[in-house]
């Protein structure tokens, strides 16, 4: 992205509220705001890695006098210590008039009926949506997740009109409700889908079992949460709310930006964040920027849908591996569901590959064949032999947080 010099006002005004924290006063120690005069000087920044945050446990990043802190919000620990992230309540604030602007953008108003089922807690996401919709006036449905039944006769009798959810939940609800017949008694319009990767294909067959138009939002909770970025109705990119923050695109192995429009990991500087302030943060989260204008007019830049984790890419025989190829080539093969799985085994001092696909076809013999088409394929396309095996519809698990595709277990 291009820096102006508003930008670098701002910046130079963000690395000098985050200084005033325990964290980056350590760790921008010797590095005066002043001194970042140009793109290249911010370039030469040191980034900032989530390790760096679990050191700063528990309140290390807080940037301001401890009154001035509202909330804090917390980061999966699901391995090690957790993240924590202070929010004064301007932060709060600023995070939703952002929500409220990606509901505007994917057409919802005040007339709506936001059905949240993304979890409440110390995780950003549930509380981030609803906050948002009550800024924007529309009515929110604080279900948090799980319970599908419940979800169901909610959906139905609270006639909720937009649907916040997790790709692999909103495939779930999408299942049980054609599963149930009960699809002409749900309101739903839109969709807003948490910005997993996912395929075309399961974007289209949430799309199509539910009616909806779908809109993939963007964002994690070490900036703000959910809600930073959203696509529009041209389908083209998620607009980024860069009044708020500056990002970048980096090759994650030599931390170079990349050309404009080759695939790269995020890299996110909060312009506004006045709690825990963050200047180059990696958030390992790989997508490409869109260049030129997009036809809705929206004056944001867009960045692609993701593609996956800079850390979920594997290598195998030395062939990059990532779960977006995969999505994509079992979108051109007939017969084949959206769902999958890979799972990466070495036996007998060799890389074994298995990649388990849902399918609806019972016979045998059709299974043998599509089998057969993805094993090729995979060999075509990806450069990679490995073992196709197919399951029934609904045999893969589906989860309400974010599914894992890959399994490495080789280490
Ligand atoms: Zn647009």
């Amino acid at each position: 992205m291009e820096m102006t010099e508003q930008i670098l006002t701002k910046i130079r005004e963000s690395v000098r509220r985050a200084k005033e924290g325990a964290f980056y006063r350590g760790h921008f120690a010797g590095i005066e705001p002043e001194d970042i005069r140009s793109l290249a000087d911010f370039e030469r920044l040191p980034f900032t890695e989530k390790e760096d945050l679990r050191r700063a446990y528990p309140m290390g990043l807080r940037a301001v006098d401890e009154d001035e802190i509202v909330r804090i919000h917390s980061s999966s620990g699901t391995t090690g210590t957790p993240v924590i992230i202070p929010y004064t309540s301007k932060d709060v604030h600023d995070w939703a008039v952002m929500f409220k602007r990606c509901y505007e953008t994917a057409g919802a108003g005040k007339s709506d009926r936001i059905h949240i089922t993304p979890g409440y807690g110390l995780w950003t996401a549930g509380i981030g949506f609803q906050a948002g919709a009550e800024l924007l006036g529309a009515m929110a449905i604080p279900m948090g997740p799980g319970n599908t039944d419940k979800q169901i006769s909610m959906m139905i009798d609270m006639k909720s009109t937009v649907l916040c959810a997790t790709s692999s939940y909103a495939l779930l609800l999408a299942e049980k409700i054609t599963q149930r017949g009960v699809l002409d008694r749900i309101c739903l319009r839109r969709g807003i889908i948490g910005s997993e990767r996912w395929g075309e294909k399961m974007r289209r067959r949430i799309a199509s079992e539910l009616g909806v138009r779908l809109y993939d939002i963007y964002g994690l909770t070490e900036i703000y949460g959910p809600g930073i970025g959203i696509s529009c109705d041209r389908e083209c990119g998620m607009h980024m709310w860069t009044d708020y923050f500056h990002y970048e695109i980096i090759d994650p192995r030599s931390g170079l930006p990349v050309p404009l429009g080759e695939v790269g990991e995020i890299v996110i500087t909060t312009l506004e964040k006045e709690g825990a302030p963050l200047v180059r943060y990696r958030t390992h989260d790989l997508t490409r920027d869109l260049p030129g204008d997009c036809p809705c007019g929206r004056p944001y830049p867009r960045i692609d849908s993701l593609i996956g984790r800079s850390d979920d890419m594997v290598k195998v025989k030395g062939t990059m591996i990532y779960p977006s190829r995969a999505d994509e080539l079992l979108a051109q093969v007939d017969g084949v569901s959206s769902e999958y799985q890979i799972m990466i085994d070495h036996l007998n001092g060799k890389d074994i590959v298995t990649l388990f696909f849902e399918t609806a076809t019972p016979d045998e013999g059709g299974r043998g064949n599509l089998e057969r088409v993805v094993k090729d394929s995979f060999k075509e396309k990806i450069g990679l032999t490995i073992t196709a095996k197919a399951v029934g519809m609904g045999d893969l698990p589906r989860s309400e947080k974010k599914s894992t595709r890959i399994f490495d277990n080789r280490y």
